[in-house]
């Protein structure tokens, strides 16, 4: 029988899941559903000083609202429990004891202005690698320095102290990234990572590899930031004696800004105008709010599919994919090693092919709930029609609704270089006529609005393209917009007329 695909998604709730976070997630997700696996969900909160309250309810929320439902996770029920790190404390104890006894990790005692002075007095010997490595160690005080008595006498005094890992001196460190391939990295790159801190909580490295092993995680998917943290990973699976079940790793491309000159920041969102969050967050009291895709007006199955091509891609045209194509098509694979620009006119572009593909039902409930709301009147037939007439035009749902204000009332501005240009005193002739014969109908369809508008027209002598530009600027007051006469059948006949002889009142006719 082949092995179960386990993967997890482990973030740390220190603040809100920015996209790239989400598209962890979501990688994570397609690769177990198209394997018929498992995607866990693990807080990875044993980092106290960074812990922030309210990130974990966060990230929740967001990936329920990408439809990403994890199968074990804390609130869902699971072998492998607890899956928040903070609740798994005990566990982590057994391993670093054991690194200890089989001389893989120690005891160091340096206090934080121990750790300066080494730094200081490396720098001023003109070196550059200020770490607490194979070197350097031993000129500190640890328990690779002091006796064994000493360093117990400082144990049992209650003396704070870490547990370092031994990385070996001279080494090669290699491991196959299912996107970059081997990566080889020579220990004395690497530097005595702190395992466990001086509050007995494990560091993100042991507690991630630990829980990685105890939760059999087959692949571990996870952003590029952690590519250089890999190789002590592997070297901590080597040292507990788990090499043969390491997991696989796939490390994913960044994310990159907009011109593609860096990785993609919170700063960018702001200045260019757009969310880098997939729900508000607003934990933080008033003072700080991140925008989120979900307030911003995004369907969440249009932003899954954007976020899904931000670093992969099926090959082939077709770029609409449902979440279960997805799962179909996804492989690690087709994930390129280069950065994914993030091109905010693209997750438009598939909001407005999500918009219209949804049913005009579902939109025109939507429409009429919203346009309530608003204390808007409103009701199921003309929340259709507009729906109808709108949904071609706009880039996000609610836009029906703000952009087709004129639907419920009167222009408050009009263009004014199509008035400028158009309201002239023929136009005003035809459109005094118009609503003169319009007015008193109780309602016009399209058509017969057209009809009448014409028959005005033959009658004056004046062509139609002379006069409609100007006559959408009193119903609406702006220069574009769906068809006229729909717009017309909308809003009725008397509105019509009102509309117009508000306008000839009140527009300067161009001499
Ligand atoms: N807790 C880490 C994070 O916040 C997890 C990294 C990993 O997946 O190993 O991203």
């Amino acid at each position: 029988m082949t092995q179960e695909v386990r993967v997890r998604f482990a973030p740390s709730p220190t603040g809100p899941l920015h996209i790239g976070g989400v598209r962890t997630a979501l990688y994570n997700y397609l690769f177990a559903k198209k394997h018929g696996g498992k995607m866990i969900l693990r807080i990875e909160d044993t980092d106290q000083s960074r812990y922030v309250g309210g990130a974990e309810d966060y990230i929740k929320q967001s990936l329920n609202w990408c439809g990403i439902t994890p199968d074990e996770g804390p609130d869902q029920n699971g072998d492998f429990g607890p899956y928040r790190q903070s609740e798994r404390k005990d566990i982590y104890q057994k391993y670093v004891q054991q690194l200890i006894d089989d001389g893989k990790a120690y005891y160091a005692f340096d206090t934080p202005q121990e750790l300066d002075a080494m730094r200081d007095k490396l720098k001023a010997a003109g070196v550059d690698n200020l770490t607490y490595n194979a070197i350097t160690r031993m000129t500190m005080k640890n328990s690779l320095t002091l006796s064994e008595e000493e360093t117990r006498s400082k144990i049992d005094n209650g003396e704070p102290y870490v547990i370092r890992i031994k990385i070996p001196r001279k080494d090669e460190i290699r491991m196959n990234d299912l996107i970059r391939g081997w990566v080889m990295v020579h220990s004395s790159t690497l530097d005595d990572k702190v395992l466990m801190k001086s509050d007995g909580l494990p560091t993100y490295h042991l507690a991630n590899i630990v829980d990685d092993h105890l939760m059999k995680i087959t692949h571990v998917i996870r952003g590029e930031e952690w590519l250089p943290s890999a190789p002590l990973h592997v070297l901590l699976y080597q040292y507990l004696g788990w090499q043969d079940e390491m997991p696989q790793f796939a490390h994913l491309p960044l994310l990159l800004k907009p011109d593609g000159n860096g990785k993609l920041s919170k700063r960018d969102g702001d200045k260019h105008g757009f969310p880098v969050f997939p729900i508000t967050w607003d934990k933080l009291g008033d003072q700080i709010i991140d925008r989120g895709f979900r307030e911003d007006g995004y369907i969440p199955e249009a932003f899954v599919n954007f976020i899904a091509f931000l670093g992969w891609n099926p090959g082939g045209e077709q770029e609409l994919f449902s979440m279960d194509q997805l799962i179909e098509e996804f492989s690690l694979e087709r994930i390129n090693k280069a950065g994914a620009k993030f091109d905010i006119l693209k997750a438009k572009w598939f909001n407005e092919q999500y918009l219209r593909a949804t049913s005009t039902e579902s939109l025109a409930d939507a429409f009429l709930a919203e346009a309530s709301k608003e204390g808007l009147i409103c009701d199921l037939n003309k929340a259709t029609a507009i729906v109808n007439l709108m949904k071609e035009r706009v880039t996000f749902g609610y836009e029906m609704l703000t952009k087709g204000s004129y639907f419920f009332a009167r222009p408050k501005d009009y263009d004014r270089k199509v008035v400028a240009k158009k309201w002239t005193q023929e136009a005003v002739k035809v459109f005094s006529a118009y609503a003169n014969t319009i007015a008193t109908s109780d309602t016009l369809t399209a058509v017969a609005a057209k009809s009448n508008l014409e028959s005005v027209l033959a009658e004056m002598n004046v062509g139609m393209g002379r006069v409609m530009q100007a006559l959408r600027v009193a119903l609406t007051g702006e220069a574009g917009g769906p068809d006229l006469m729909q717009i017309i059948e909308i809003i009725g006949p008397a509105e019509t007329a009102s509309r117009i002889n508000i306008a000839i009142d009140q527009l300067p006719v161009k001499d």
